[in-house]
């Protein structure tokens, strides 16, 4: 612990870690932090906090930290510290250079979760305006893209329902594919809260998590599915609905789209997908489907609540819109205690989709297709924005290896750790002429990169971040930037560099230019945010102070759509040389690639990733407690240290990829989502063996 001595002043702002985005008093003494206090008036975490929130902070001022714009010329040359305007100057003539070469739709980039929506915003309009393409993705991609599209389709909008709030309202928990007491910790409490209240769990999950068994809390189901089979178990429990008479037919007739649902019933009361019938597949006793089912639909209020165990499939757009079918059929749609709740990963994943980060959509989800659309931003924007969609982030990889994709901007993110099939990231970024990478560290990605243009740490950023409520929160700078210009800066210089003047005097301006092209923002100014505290989009003239729970009365789309949801197994198939199945998750002290987090404390508390076994399955291979493992797939190897426990059923195991050593993405697959490219990364075909004695 270091000691800071007394705060002088403190600052409000909001934890740049995990989607429920916790409020803090940053306790200052000059632009030292003294301690982060967690906010008792923060909309989302009302005086609470969890490990990182509260002190994971100091990778913010860690001396890793690049803050010198670097350039080079070949990626296997040294790094060249530069002025931000021969860095931006590099990278224009290299971007110019392709374009004029290749084309515009030649180079392209992403957008970052961890970023403000006001940085998001101005990074995809510099993509579209400045570099002529709608080839913008977001990191995003590889998590809740399925949400985005599932919900979309079902309800209208690409976000969950509820507010956290409304979880103390519900009777009925289905908990499935998330472990929020490491993914989620302070929304974890909350819901706690609610169970020890009387409000009955049921857990679907491979692993036995904590919220399972733990003090004061006991599941009444555990549906402990195989890893890929989401799909088979939602339609049995909505089969058990449809076919024992505990559908909602006041709110289906009511509120739903009466073909839709005539094709839905017809599907999903067939006898295949009956719980016995499914139970092969997922391994889930047929009883306790039933019972499950039974529980959700009768128990009065049923909340759902899901993560990237949903989304992270072959088929995750479809086990998403298989959970709003389940939630429609049951009336479990519109009041306090019910909906679908996507846990979002990271602090800004639900706003770097708002922002218009897809290829497809501009900000608000509306079509770039849309003529009507595009003409309101040529009218604000001044330039043309495409009417095709561009490519997203894994088709950029591959158009990279094939030549045909030469340029790159990433903003936060990085790739050649977090993304699957590593070998194939990297082969791409090697083969492309300009890989421009904005960030705090020179991290994986970066050995691939020919610009580095140092980012801005939370503590230094002014914007806005919105969580998985949809509630936009201030974060507010406690520090000067450390690199010498905001990221939203960085992006209008290079925008101009390539001949597209963008300026902005502070950020509140892009928030008013978001408010004003985004239909959902139009309320939305940071002089409302710095007045209410945050507020919940749709913040509009008929909602000005927000919408925490939404579909109340009609649903976004007008009538909810039920969609046919057939189960189609993942490609990635177990065979005699790959026997188990991985599975992959967080834990309560990391974050992700473990960028920030292994550069705090916190550290102390997971050194290492380790690989979770079944102790059967282990004594067949003769691996002991503690022992160095390699774990391979059809794609790759690493090695890890077993750790023997039952939280795992036979036949699988499960990993964290917070560290960069074990490289866990060497492992999984290329499978995607059919409808998003989301990656598989939940299910991986490997074999583990003793890598050496102890
Ligand atoms: Fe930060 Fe999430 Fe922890 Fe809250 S629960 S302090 S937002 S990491």
């Amino acid at each position: 612990v270091i000691d800071h001595g007394q705060p002088t002043h403190a600052v409000l702002t909001t934890c740049a870690y995990c989607g429920v985005g916790c409020s803090f008093k940053a306790e200052m003494q000059g632009e030292t932090v003294v301690r982060m206090v967690p906010h008792t008036d923060g909309g989302a975490n009302e005086g609470h906090s969890c490990v990182k929130g509260r002190f994971a902070w100091g990778y913010a001022t860690h001396p890793d930290r690049v803050t010198t714009p670097m350039i080079r010329a070949r990626i296997t040359d040294a790094w060249r510290p530069v002025s931000w305007d021969e860095a931006i100057a590099f990278a224009a003539a290299r971007f110019k250079a392709i374009r004029a070469e290749y084309g515009a739709d030649a180079i392209g980039g992403i957008t970052s979760s961890r970023c403000t929506n006001e940085e998001v915003f101005v990074v995809q309009k510099m993509i579209r305006a400045a570099f002529g393409t709608n080839n913008v993705d977001t990191c995003a991609r590889v998590c809740h893209a399925p949400t985005g599209y599932g919900l979309k389709q079902t309800f209208g909008t690409s976000a969950g329902t509820q507010d956290f709030r409304s979880v103390e309202a519900a009777d009925v928990i289905l908990l499935i594919g998330a472990n929020p007491t490491d993914g989620h910790p302070v929304f974890a409490s909350r819901m706690k809260r609610r169970l020890r209240a009387g409000a009955k769990l049921i857990v679907a999950d491979p692993r036995r998590i904590d919220l399972v068994r733990s003090p004061h809390v006991e599941a009444t189901h555990h549906l402990a599915l195989r890893p890929g089979t989401n799909v088979a178990l939602i339609n049995a429990l909505a089969h058990v609905v449809m076919t024992e008479g505990l559908a909602d037919r006041a709110f289906i007739a009511d509120r739903c789209d009466p073909s839709s649902f005539a094709e839905w019933a017809a599907f999903i009361t067939d006898p295949r997908h009956a719980p016995e019938a499914l139970e092969p597949i997922t391994g889930v006793p047929a009883a306790d489907v039933r019972a499950a089912a039974r529980l959700y639909a009768t128990g009065g209020n049923g909340a759902i609540y899901y993560g990237l165990g949903i989304t992270e499939h072959s088929q995750g757009s479809t086990a998403v819109m298989g959970l709003a079918n389940l939630a429609m059929a049951t009336g479990n749609i519109g009041r306090p205690g019910v909906g679908v709740n996507p846990l979002r990963g990271q602090n800004n994943v639900q706003g770097s989709c708002d922002m218009g980060s897809f290829p497809h959509e501009l900000s608000g989800y509306r079509p770039v297709s849309d003529e009507a659309v595009r003409a309101q931003f040529q009218a604000v924007w001044g330039v043309a924005v495409g009417a095709e969609p561009g490519l997203r982030l894994p088709n950029m990889l591959d158009a990279a290896v094939d030549g045909r994709f030469r340029g790159m901007f990433i903003q936060g993110e990085d790739i050649a750790q977090s993304d699957p099939n590593t070998r194939h990231v990297r082969a791409a970024l090697e083969a492309m002429d300009c890989v421009v990478i904005q960030d705090l560290f020179l991290n994986e990605t970066a050995a691939f990169a020919h610009v580095f243009l140092p980012g801005t740490s939370f503590l230094e950023k002014d914007g806005t971040f919105t969580n998985a409520e949809r509630r936009i929160n201030r974060v507010r700078p406690v520090m000067r930037p450390k690199t010498g210009k905001h990221e939203w800066q960085v992006a209008c210089d290079l925008a101009t560099a390539l001949g597209y003047p963008m300026h902005y005097d502070h950020p509140s301006g892009i928030m008013d230019e978001i408010a004003a092209l985004t239909p959902t923002f139009a309320g939305v100014s940071f002089e409302k945010l710095d007045r209410l505290g945050s507020v919940q989009w749709p913040c509009t003239d008929a909602a000005p102070a927000g919408t925490p729970i939404m579909h109340r009365d009609h649903f976004v789309r007008g009538e909810g759509r039920f969609m046919v949801t057939a189960f189609v197994p993942t490609e990635e198939r177990t065979s005699r040389a790959f026997p188990l199945i991985l599975t992959t998750g967080r834990i309560l002290t990391q974050y992700n690639v473990g960028a920030q987090t292994r550069r705090t404390a916190n550290v102390a508390w997971h050194a290492e990733d380790v690989l979770e076994i079944h102790p059967h399955d282990a004594e067949q291979r003769g691996i002991r407690d503690g022992d160095r493992v390699s774990l391979a797939s059809r794609m790759g190897a690493t090695s890890l240290t077993a750790r023997l426990t039952d939280r795992v059923p036979q036949g699988v195991v499960y990993t964290t990829f917070h560290h960069p050593e074990t490289a866990a993405n060497v492992v999984t697959t290329e499978h995607s989502d059919w409808a998003t490219n989301c990656p598989e990364y939940k299910v991986t075909a490997v074999q583990v063996t003793r890598a050496n004695l102890r």
